[in-house]
């Protein structure tokens, strides 16, 4: 069997998980975008409410803020080929009292070593949020601030990034620096991982 197939038939398993979805307010459904060829991996948190009705990943404005910080089109970011999408849990969670909660912890235990050991080109990735710092980063800082604030300690092969949900812009305004500093090397590696020869 070759690498694709397997891969195919990993990615069709995946769509039709349903291990967790007792859990699972609005019931499974797994909204991830992969491709063996991706260069780029965003290891995000969780689908929200309006992704979980689209099953497009990032089509809401944390989205439209990604894709400004990454400084990609639309079609570059939706281009599999290129961008590989796979947040720590692949189905929506609910909301709680201070936002979304946190992504079954069931899905990166089932599927996130098979899925990463079919992604042999990636070249960067970001990690978004908490729970993906925690799986993601050999170590944390004492919290969100301070590790994406470590960003050299990882870039450029990997960014550890705040999630560009609209609920972070205070967090945004208190915290310059992420745009000055974190945000042109992000997309000075994001146009080199994309296109290797420029
Ligand atoms: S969150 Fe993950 S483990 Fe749970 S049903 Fe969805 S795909 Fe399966």
């Amino acid at each position: 069997m070759t690498v694709n197939r397997k891969f195919a038939e990993l990615l069709n398993a995946v769509k039709a998980c349903r291990v967790c979805e007792e859990n699972l307010p609005f019931g499974a459904r797994p909204v991830v975008q992969l491709d063996p060829r991706a260069r780029i991996l965003i290891a995000g948190q969780a689908p929200g409410r309006r992704v979980h009705e689209s099953g497009v990943p990032f089509d809401d404005p944390s989205g439209d803020r990604l894709r400004e910080w990454l400084g990609v089109s639309r079609e570059t970011f939706y281009d599999a080929t290129q961008i590989a999408i796979m947040p720590m849990g692949f189905c929506y969670p609910g909301t709680g009292k201070s936002g979304d909660l946190a992504p079954r912890p069931e899905c990166a235990k089932t599927w996130r070593e098979d899925l990463l050991a079919h992604l042999p080109n990636i070249q960067m990735t970001l990690v978004i949020g908490q729970y993906a710092h925690k799986w993601h980063l050999p170590q944390v800082k004492k919290n969100l601030t301070e590790t994406v604030r470590a960003f050299e300690d990882f870039a450029p092969s990997v960014f550890p990034m705040p999630h560009p949900s609209p609920r972070n812009n205070l967090w945004l305004k208190k915290n310059p620096w992420f745009a000055t500093s974190l945000l042109p090397a992000l997309r000075q590696a994001v146009s080199k991982a994309i296109s290797p020869t420029v």
